[in-house]
């Protein structure tokens, strides 16, 4: 299959070694789960239960609200003992309010709903229902809720799913794991988002440091003529939905568009495996495969966790700290983020705990610019991270975004390759979020401004056709006074 140039990127050291050959293992059920209402983009999911209530495993503990949102279901089954606010490593950073489950140790599944029997007999619509019920979002760690982007082609004219194997993180393997382990669940279910999106072909996209997922998934997809696997360069952000887009159609997604509107939509392959659980058994998405790795890690492991289940004990699972970990990151090291203490749950975009130590965290304090010119170089956006930053640092928030702030994705390679160690991705990083919020204050101002004058012009109204009714009274009591001048005169 023909690959297509990338621009920019940068060649990491993957030290997938650590993991890539160990099967995934399951986490015993742990003495306490921590939910929050919110592991998803959009709004938080409202809380249905109450403390002390039972809960069967699968069942519905907070529903979804909105256009944009997801349900939570209970990842095993237990008692209710607290519903409070927790730092949850979500990208807002703010405690999230958390339903504290203590398992029963039975792990008994509540009642769920009917498989879907012939889901490529089942409408599109049944399919996307079934997705949003399941609670299933982008698992790659976007956390974006699968069935809106299930939903892109009522507006989009589409022709291809693009399943995203390519984990171009380093440490990550639990998406290689799940290829090897479980390549027939990961197509079956890329099978059943093409069927409801309506594309004809799915491309499998994996980097080329993955051999044994290359020839697992191209032996599932034996016997199936729209489906093509491709190896793709090893090369960082090569996982980046528009970069991946671009390796494997030859489209360029325009700054600030979808994929889809080049014909594209990307699924990772764990949501597509929790797709086939949920459409085939349904069953919702109650855990998911997290690689455990970084040298600070006794034991580095790839291990499938009940959502909830505290950082602190998956650690524990895997033999605990070796040494003082400079650095705990949720995901991997190029996007992932720092975790503010090991009581944190993991959630549904959890791909990734790392425990890094001092050497492998790579932090040493930032010296001044020497205009060497590599984050220009590596930039996949063809930005100049050089520039952006020297606005933002001098709050020039605007100047940073006429030269393409908010086009960056983040990936860091900027900071990476940046030999006199400047944080840049966390500066367009804040100055994203500060951008973002004025704008929503904006927009916020904007409604109000158009609520009153609405409110205002309305009031007039009102106060002029309680003038104009009273005009009309009084001429037609004139006009009845004139027909009948004796009407109101006294009897004498
Ligand atoms: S973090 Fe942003 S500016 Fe830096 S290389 Fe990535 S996309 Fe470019
Ligand atoms: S890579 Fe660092 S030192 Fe080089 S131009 Fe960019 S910011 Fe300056």
């Amino acid at each position: 299959m023909r690959i297509f140039p990338v621009r920019g990127g940068v060649h990491l050291e993957y030290r997938k070694e650590l993991t890539s050959e160990k099967a995934i293992v399951a986490l015993p059920l742990p003495k306490i789960l921590l939910i929050p209402v919110q592991q998803h983009m959009g709004a938080p999911a409202i809380t249905m239960v109450k403390v002390g209530d039972s809960v069967g495993k699968g069942q519905v503990v907070a529903r979804g609200q909105g256009l944009v949102s997801a349900p939570v279901h209970a990842p095993t089954s237990g008692k209710v003992v607290e519903i409070e606010y927790i730092t949850a490593p979500h990208p807002s950073g703010l405690p999230q309010i958390t339903i504290v489950l203590e398992p029963d140790g039975l792990d008994q599944w509540a009642q769920l709903p009917d498989p879907i029997a012939d889901p490529f007999a089942a409408t599109p619509a049944a399919i996307r229902e079934r997705v949003a019920a399941s609670g299933i979002v982008g698992m790659g760690g976007a956390t974006f809720p699968s069935a809106v982007k299930l939903g892109l082609g009522a507006r989009n004219k589409l022709d291809t799913l693009l399943l995203n194997g390519a984990e171009c993180e380093p440490y990550l393997t639990c998406d290689d794991r799940l290829m090897r382990e479980h390549a027939e669940e990961v197509l079956d279910g890329a099978r059943i988002m093409a069927h409801a999106l309506g594309t004809a072909q799915i491309i499998v996209a994996i980097e080329g440091n993955k051999p044994e997922a290359l020839a697992s998934m191209t032996k599932a997809a034996a016997g199936f003529a729209n489906i093509s696997v491709a190896t793709v360069p090893v090369q960082y952000p090569m996982g980046a939905e528009r970069h991946l887009t671009l390796a494997v159609t030859g489209r360029e997604t325009p700054a600030r568009k979808l994929t889809a509107d080049v014909g594209v939509v990307v699924h990772n392959v764990a949501t597509a495996k929790a797709v086939h659980h949920a459409v085939r058994f349904g069953r919702p998405l109650v855990s998911r495969v997290v690689t455990v790795s970084g040298h600070a890690v006794a034991e580095a492991k790839n291990v499938e966790v009940p959502l909830g289940t505290k950082v602190a004990d998956l650690l524990a699972f895997c033999g605990g700290l070796s040494s003082p970990p400079a650095r705990v990151i949720s995901g991997g090291p190029m996007m992932g983020q720092p975790l503010p203490s090991l009581e944190v749950p993991v959630v549904k975009g959890t791909s990734g705990i790392l425990a890094l130590t001092a050497w492998e965290s790579n932090e040493a304090p930032a010296q001044p610019c020497i205009r060497c010119g590599n984050c220009v170089n590596v930039c996949p956006c063809g930005l100049v991270p050089v520039e952006m930053a020297a606005f933002v640092r001098n709050e020039k928030l605007e100047n940073a975004a006429q030269i393409g702030l908010m086009d960056c994705v983040s990936c860091g390679g900027c900071s990476y390759i940046c030999p006199s160690h400047i944080p840049l991705v966390h500066y367009f990083n804040y100055a994203k979020g500060r951008l973002n919020a004025m704008d929503r204050d904006r927009r916020k101002r904007d409604l109000v401004k158009t609520l009153v004058e609405a409110r205002g012009a309305r009031l007039e109204k009102q106060a002029q056709a309680r003038k104009e009714a009273a005009a009309a009274a009084a001429a037609a009591a004139a006009a009845a006074q004139a027909a009948n001048p004796d009407a109101n005169r006294p009897n004498p």
